[in-house]
């Protein structure tokens, strides 16, 4: 038994070829906020605010997708998603379709805590955020230029496209959308168990570039982005669609609670088999404190520790990179 923490800063096709520019931002935060997140649990912050305070911090980032940096709709909107779970009690909170809102997470923390309900979404979700006086902004603060390139990229190629989709090249490639309009930009998550064993997830994202207004993704549905209970806590990311139809989060609780199978056996059963290759990354934790990160897409931005020493900051498999 020990605590332990991972978290995630989305999960797709990521080249190896990643720019610096890109990618160190990224890994500099993934750092930040596991070292956030670590001295938060040392202070013993129960693994709930742990998640929130991290997957808050990760939603201030703009190199992520979710608060800050949410990618935008066809319409050129932003509607931000978010789920939150404490496994002991299961209790949850979860929005969606929130484009005021600074941090959806606490405002998915609040729907868990201040209303009977679970899940709030659009016109609801936006007057509980104003009754309750969380933080709100004009909706054009979450609209940055990098944001519009990327829409106008997926709607040039006529797709809906998970966040670390790379641009389609053309013929011969056009070095400005290489060199600007890289898709590369991660839904966040944080999972967490303190050394009793009480364990919290948490998931905030903008979704997929160019959905439709009105989309719901794998995030705030409890059991498919999200999910904890007395055994473990899972956030996933990759295509919304395919996780859905995985019950990704949930599968792995049932697999360790139903079969026996180890937090490790189960997590890498549904990434390997229960959703096609491309389209899933998994963070989880388990009640004694174990921890896994698998993912079946190129990769996935990552860090863990663990009481015992183990800590982990990545982004391809271990194998491929030499962080
Ligand atoms: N799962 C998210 C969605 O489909 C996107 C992501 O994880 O990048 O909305």
């Amino acid at each position: 038994m020990g605590w332990a923490i991972a978290l995630h800063g989305g999960a797709g096709d990521i080249p190896l070829s990643l720019p610096p520019e890109r990618r160190e931002p990224r890994e500099a935060a993934l750092r930040y906020c596991l070292q956030i997140g670590v001295s938060a649990l040392k202070a013993n912050r129960s693994p709930l605010d742990v998640v929130e305070l991290v997957v808050c911090e990760l939603e201030n980032n703009p190199h992520f997708n979710a608060g800050r940096g949410s990618v935008l709709t066809n319409e050129g909107t932003v509607e931000m998603e978010a789920c939150i779970m404490d496994g002991n009690t299961k209790n949850c909170g979860a929005v969606s379709g929130v484009s005021t809102v600074v941090n959806a997470i606490s405002l998915a923390r609040l729907v868990m805590e201040k209303t009977p309900h679970i899940y709030l979404a659009f016109d609801g979700a936006e007057a509980f955020a104003r009754e309750q006086g969380v933080k709100m902004v004009d909706e054009n603060h979450f609209i940055t230029p990098e944001n519009i390139e990327r829409l106008k990229q997926a709607k040039e190629a006529n797709r809906v496209q998970i966040d670390y989709t790379q641009p389609i090249q053309k013929d011969p490639p056009d070095e400005t959308v290489l060199a600007n309009g890289d898709s590369q930009l991660g839904t966040v998550g944080c999972v967490a168990v303190d050394s009793e064993g009480n364990l919290a997830a948490a998931t905030s994202t903008g979704g997929l570039v160019n959905k439709m207004v009105g989309r719901i993704g794998d995030t705030p549905i409890i059991g498919s982005g999200t999910y904890a209970n007395n055994l473990c806590a899972v956030s996933a990311t990759g295509k919304g669609e395919a996780i859905i139809r995985a019950t990704a989060a949930r599968d792995v609780a049932a697999l360790m609670e139903y079969k026996g199978l180890s937090l490790e056996e189960a997590a890498a059963y549904v990434v390997e088999k229960c959703v096609p290759k491309g389209n899933v990354g998994i963070i989880a934790v388990s009640a004694s404190g174990e921890v896994t990160m698998p993912f079946n897409t190129t990769g996935m931005f990552r860090a863990c520790a663990t009481e015992d020493g183990f800590s982990e900051v990545g982004i391809w498999p271990l194998s491929v990179q030499n962080l």
